[in-house]
């Protein structure tokens, strides 16, 4: 299992299409040496999580907390954004 605070990526599930790399906007993904998609540069995924939309069997998904933290977030601004109207 490779991880960041964004991302997990389950190797035993990848079958290596490499479809996330691809979509990856920061090219923050690679191949490891068994073909599986790898985190490359952890400092420069931001967590847009593109590659976890894109997986078509979810190998890739949101870190959990990560997750919440920006749901949070957006459900703070919806409220700031109600009350300042
Ligand atoms: S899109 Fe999913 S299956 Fe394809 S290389 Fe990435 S993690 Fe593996």
């Amino acid at each position: 299992m490779y991880s960041n605070q964004y991302i997990k990526i389950d190797q035993n599930a990848c079958m290596g299409c490499g479809g996330c790399i691809t979509a990856c906007p920061h090219d923050a993904l690679e191949f490891d040496a068994e073909g599986k998609s790898s985190i490359k540069l952890a400092n420069v995924c931001d967590g847009e999580h593109e590659c976890v939309v894109f997986c078509p069997i979810g190998a890739l998904t949101q870190n959990k907390d990560y997750k919440q933290k920006v749901e949070t977030i957006e459900e703070t601004e919806k409220i700031e954004q109600i009350v300042n109207c």
